[in-house]
């Protein structure tokens, strides 16, 4: 057998769901040294990541830090600490991500809920109230940044709805977090779970979490384990915080390093400066693609910033011209999903790759393909 060569995957320009482009700084932070996850500079390391997690997810909530794995354990950690088996979960379905979320809870072996809109639309909060006159959910689940279809879900109004009738209210912001406003105490949050490789700029590997005060609560008052040895906050919060520091798993050392970095690289420009920079370069890219003949799929004032769906024009072949702009332009970006594939794509411009360089480079390979 002869040696695989060394490793040279060509650069490529990441304008699909995710992952995006790392930022430099990220890649070059990832080249730091190991030293030892119980090490009091680790500790020193774990404690400034998760309070710049604190300010990113705007909350004050003390049980905020990152499971060491990608967005999916997020949500697996946030629905398992929260459900023992016979509680009732009212899960939001309008993608796949909420999909996800409705398959966690059945696995837990906890009564499914289904509030559920057409892929493309937001689930209104009059469903939501519909729903919650029906049933007494223990959680309201509901995905803020639906990266199947590019649905920005307004959240305050279901949040509102939750808390009065007495659940607790999970948000997924895998994609959201560090793209657009997540406001953790404002909007009543009670659990929330993001992903490092969407608008952070980290590759994948870590899930920020945050649980409010009142959900650390309904963890301490379970009747039964955690199903998840490995997600169980009970445990990890001894090796997150605290004195003693105890040995739970070994840290993923370098995916902390990463996300130490690009935490700093967000606080540094702000979140404001941010969402701002997601917006114009989601207005760039717009104007531009509409100029080509695509159709947005989701209405105007829904529309996430940091991953344009549209309908592809007319005798436009999806597949072929996603080859080419891949391997001629060495661009990707993300294909439809379900009943959107073949007609639609996922144009994400998240964190470091939202920027004016990135849409130019788009739009002249397309016009140039077209
Ligand atoms: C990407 C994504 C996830 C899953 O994250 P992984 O890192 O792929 O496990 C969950 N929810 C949303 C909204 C996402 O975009």
């Amino acid at each position: 057998m002869t040696l695989p060569g060394q490793l040279n995957p060509t650069p490529r320009i990441l304008l699909g769901p995710g992952p995006s482009n790392a930022h430099p700084r990220v890649l070059r932070a990832m080249g730091t040294p190991l030293i030892g996850h119980l090490d009091p500079e680790f500790i020193g390391i774990m404690e400034d990541v998760k309070s710049m997690l604190q300010q990113v997810f705007r909350t004050q909530n003390s049980l905020t830090f990152p499971v060491s794995a990608t967005g999916s354990a997020g949500m697996e950690a946030v629905l398992t600490n929260l459900l023992e088996p016979g509680d009732d979960a009212l899960i939001c379905v309008n993608g796949v991500f909420g999909n996800r979320m409705a398959d966690i809870v059945e696995r837990l072996g906890a009564t499914l809920h289904r509030v559920d809109a057409p892929w493309g639309e937001m689930i209104e909060p009059t469903q939501v109230e519909e729903a919650l006159a029906k049933c007494k959910p223990k959680v309201v689940a509901i995905v803020h940044a639906e990266t199947s279809t590019g649905v920005l879900q307004p959240l305050e109004k279901v949040g509102q709805l939750a808390t009065n009738a007495g659940a607790l209210f999970l948000v997924d912001a895998v994609t959201s977090l560090g793209g657009t406003d997540v406001r953790v105490d404002d909007w009543g949050i009670d659990a929330i779970y993001s992903g490092t490789q969407k608008c952070l700029s980290a590759p994948p590997g870590l899930a920020p979490v945050s649980f409010s005060e009142h959900a650390v609560e309904k963890i301490r008052s379970r009747k039964t384990k955690v199903q998840s040895w490995y997600l169980d906050t009970t445990m990890l919060i001894n090796y997150w915080s605290g004195e003693k520091r105890a040995y739970h798993h070994t840290a993923p050392i370098t995916s902390v390093y990463a996300l130490y970095e690009a935490l700093r690289i967000v606080l540094e420009e702000g979140l404001e400066n941010r969402f701002e920079r997601h917006l114009r370069n989601h207005e760039l890219l717009k104007n531009g693609l509409e100029e080509l003949g695509f159709k947005f799929l989701v209405r105007e004032g829904y529309r996430l910033p940091m991953l344009n769906s549209v309908v592809l024009p007319e005798g436009f072949d999806d597949a072929e011209i996603r080859k080419i702009l891949l391997e001629k332009y060495n661009i990707e970006v993300g294909a439809g999903l379900g009943e959107f594939a073949g007609k639609v794509w996922r144009i994400g411009l998240m964190g470091y790759g939202s920027n004016e360089n990135h849409v130019n480079c788009l739009l002249s390979a397309l016009r140039q393909v077209l």
